[in-house]
C-alpha cells in the first residue's frame, strides 16, 4: 500500500476511465475519483471490497478465472465486464487489465453503456419493424432459413396474414390499429411460432417444423389460420370506436427440402392473393390437393355438427354369441345416414370427431340410446339376458363429467347397469392411466363392465392390465381374419387367450367370418364371438328379428 502513496498517482486520480488497482487475489488498494463517482461507494468503502464484490454473481466464477490467469502468465486482458453499482445497477464496461512489475494489478474502465445502447438500437431497427415492434422481413428471413437448415424431416408451416379493406381503415383509425393487431397476434403466439410484420398490413406467422407429414402440418396450420381469423374478428376499440376486420391468409407448408426463405415466403403470399381473390376472410394453401383434401374436411364437420344437432344419426346393433350360437349381447355401432351421400361408416367420421370434439355430445347421444334400449330389453323375457355393449372413446373417457354423466344416464333411463358394457380402447386407458383407473372403478362399483377393444394391436403389456378392473378382452379382427392361414397371428391369439385365462378375465373375438375362425377359436378357449359369420350390424328391428331363430 505505500508503494502506492507516490505522486504520480495523483495522475491516475483524475483519469477520465475508472481505475483501479489490486492485490493479486483482486483486493482493492487504489481506485480513482472516477471510480467513486461512477461506483457510488466511498472510497474507503471500496478499499475494503475485492474487485468481486463489485461483479454480479453469475460473473464471478469467470472473472476470477481471467484474474488469476493474468496473474499467473501476465498477459494483457482486454474483456467486457459487468460492474455493479452500490445502487445494483448492472454497468457495461470496457476493462483493460495489466500486472505491474510489482505484482499488482492495473486495471482500466471505460463505461460503454452508450456503445451497448446503439448496438441494441441498431439490432433493434435491423430486425423489428419501427410500428408493431415485431421482428421484421429480415427477421422472418432468417428465422425461416435456420428452420430450413434444421433437417428434422418434419413439416412446418408459414402463414401470410393481410387485413382485408385495410386501404379504406387506414385513414379512419391507421396504425393504432396495426399496433393492436399485433398485440392480439402476439397473445396467441407459442413458443414454437415467430410472427412478424413485413411492413403495412402484413403480418407472418411461422409454424416450426414439428408435423411428421404433410396432411399433419396442413391440419395444425389451417386450425392456427381459424384461431387468427376468430381473433381478428373481435371487434377493435380504436379511438372509442368499434372496428370490425377481417383478413385473408395464405399458407405454404415446407420441410427444408428444396424451398428457399424467399421461396416461401412468394408461394405463401401468391396463396393469400387467392384467398383475396375468393372473396377475402379466407383461408388458401399454396398446395391445391391440399386445399381440396382440407375443404372436404371442413365440409364434413360442419356436416357433422348439423346431424349432431340434428340428431341424424342411428344405431346398429351386432350379435355377440357363445359356444352354442346363442345370443348372450350386442355391440352398438353408429351409422350416418347422410341425406346426400347415404350410410356413412363411423371409420370416417369417428376420428374426425374425436380430433373436433364432437365425440363428446355423440358419444352422450349413442349411451342414451343405448342404454333407454337396453330398458326396454331388460323388462322383455325373451331379451332380459341381454349385454349391451358400448364404444368409449379416449376423449369421453377423459372428460372430468364422465363417471357422472353415465350415472345420470342410468338413473334418468332407469336401466340396470349389470348388462352395460362399455368397449375402451388401449390407447385410450393408458393416456392417463391413473385417471382411467379411478374412473373405471367408479364406473365398476355402478355395476358396470369393461372390455378391452381391439386387443392386440396396441401394447399389450400384463403389467398395466393387472390393474385395469376389465371383465373381458377383446381379440382384434386384424388377428382373427388370418387366423386359419397365417402361423403368426394364431400364435398371437393363443398367447392373448391363455394370459387372459391367467388372468381371469373372459374372452370374446371379434371379426369372425368364417366356420373355420370360429371352430379354431373355440378349440383354443375363446367362447365367445362377433362377426359377419354369426350377424351383420343391422338396425334394431332386424337385429331383434334375426334373434329369435338363435334362441
Ligand atoms: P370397432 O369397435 O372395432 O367395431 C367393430 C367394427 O368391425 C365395426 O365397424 C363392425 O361393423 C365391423 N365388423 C363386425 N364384424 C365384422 C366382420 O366379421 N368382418 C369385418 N371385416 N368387420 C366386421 P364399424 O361399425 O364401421 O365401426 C368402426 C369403428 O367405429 C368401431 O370399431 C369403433 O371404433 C367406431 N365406432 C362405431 N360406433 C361407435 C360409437 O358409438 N362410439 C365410438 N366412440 N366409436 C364408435
Ligand atoms: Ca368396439
Ligand atoms: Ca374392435
Amino acid at each position: 500500500m505505500n508503494s502506492l502513496a507516490r505522486p504520480d498517482l495523483e495522475i491516475l486520480r483524475y483519469a477520465p476511465e475508472v481505475v483501479f488497482i489490486t492485490e493479486a487475489d483482486g483486493r482493492i488498494v487504489f481506485v480513482n475519483d472516477n471510480a467513486v463517482k461512477i461506483l457510488g461507494y466511498s472510497e474507503a468503502a471500496l478499499l475494503r471490497m475485492t474487485v468481486l464484490d463489485i461483479s454480479p454473481e453469475e460473473w464471478r466464477a469467470v472473472y476470477a478465472q481471467r484474474l488469476a490467469s493474468v496473474v499467473d502468465v501476465g498477459v494483457r486482458e482486454l474483456m467486457e465486464i459487468r460492474i455493479i453499482s452500490q445502487t445494483g445497477q448492472k454497468i457495461p464496461m470496457e476493462l483493460n487489465l495489466v500486472k505491474m512489475p510489482n505484482g499488482l494489478l492495473y486495471g482500466s474502465c471505460r463505461d460503454i453503456s452508450e456503445r451497448k445502447l446503439a448496438e441494441q438500437s441498431l439490432h433493434q431497427l435491423t430486425y423489428y419493424d419501427a410500428l408493431t415492434q415485431l421482428p421484421n422481413r429480415r427477421a422472418l428471413l432468417k428465422e425461416l432459413q435456420r428452420c430450413l437448415t434444421q433437417h428434422t424431416h418434419h413439416f412446418g408451416a408459414l402463414l401470410v396474414i393481410d387485413l382485408d379493406h385495410f386501404k379504406s381503415l387506414k385513414a379512419v383509425v391507421g396504425d393504432a390499429l396495426l399496433i393492436a393487431v399485433a398485440q392480439r397476434l402476439r397473445a396467441m403466439q407459442h413458443s414454437n411460432h415467430t410472427l412478424a410484420c413485413l411492413g403495412g398490413d402484413v403480418f407472418v406467422l411461422l409454424l416450426e417444423p414439428g408435423s411428421p407429414n404433410l396432411a399433419s402440418a396442413a391440419e395444425l396450420a389451417d386450425l392456427l389460420a381459424q384461431q387468427v381469423n376468430t381473433l381478428l374478428k373481435k371487434p377493435f376499440v380504436i379511438n372509442e370506436q368499434a372496428i370490425r376486420i377481417s383478413a385473408s391468409i395464405g399458407i405454404a407448408l415446407f420441410n427444408g427440402d428444396k424451398e428457399s426463405p424467399d421461396e416461401l415466403l412468394k408461394q405463401a403470399k401468391s396463396a393469400m392473393d387467392a384467398a383475396k381473390k375468393a372473396g377475402r376472410d379466407t383461408v388458401k394453401f399454396y398446395n391445391p390437393a391440399l386445399q381440396s383434401t382440407l375443404a372436404a374436411r371442413h365440409e364434413l364437420e360442419q356436416q357433422l355438427r348439423l346431424a349432431i344437432e340434428q340428431q341424424q344419426f342411428t344405431l346398429y346393433y351386432q350379435v355377440q354369441v357363445d359356444s352354442q350360437a346363442r345370443a348372450v349381447g350386442a355391440e352398438v355401432l353408429v351409422r350416418w345416414p347422410h341425406p346426400q351421400r347415404g350410410m356413412i361408416s363411423p371409420a370416417e367420421f369417428i376420428p374426425l370427431s374425436e380430433e373436433t370434439g364432437l365425440i363428446l355430445p355423440l358419444g352422450l347421444w349413442v349411451l342414451e340410446q343405448a342404454c333407454a334400449q337396453l330398458k326396454v330389453w331388460q323388462k322383455s323375457v325373451q331379451l332380459r339376458d341381454l349385454v349391451l355393449a358400448v364404444n368409449v372413446s379416449a376423449k369421453q373417457l377423459q372428460a372430468a363429467n364422465c363417471v357422472a354423466q353415465v350415472q345420470k344416464i342410468l338413473l334418468d333411463t332407469g336401466t340396470k347397469a349389470s348388462q352395460l358394457k362399455l368397449e375402451l380402447t388401449e390407447s385410450a386407458v393408458l393416456e392417463n392411466i391413473e385417471d382411467s383407473i379411478n374412473k373405471m372403478r367408479a364406473l365398476q362399483l355402478l355395476g358396470i363392465r369393461f372390455s378391452l377393444d381391439d386387443f392386440g394391436t396396441g401394447h399389450s403389456s400384463l403389467q398395466y392390465l393387472k390393474r385395469l378392473p376389465l371383465d373381458q378382452i377383446k381379440i382384434d379382427q386384424s388377428f382373427v381374419r388370418d387366423i386359419t392361414t397365417d402361423a403368426n397371428d394364431a400364435v398371437i391369439v393363443k398367447t392373448i387367450i391363455s394370459m387372459s385365462d391367467a388372468l381371469g378375465l373372459n374372452v370374446i373375438a371379434e371379426g369372425v367370418e368364417t366356420a373355420e375362425q370360429r371352430d379354431f377359436l373355440e378349440a383354443h378357449g375363446c367362447h365367445v364371438f362377433q362377426g359377419y359369420w354369426f350377424g351383420r350390424p343391422l338396425p334394431l328391428a332386424a337385429f331383434i328379428a334375426a334373434l329369435t331363430p338363435l334362441k
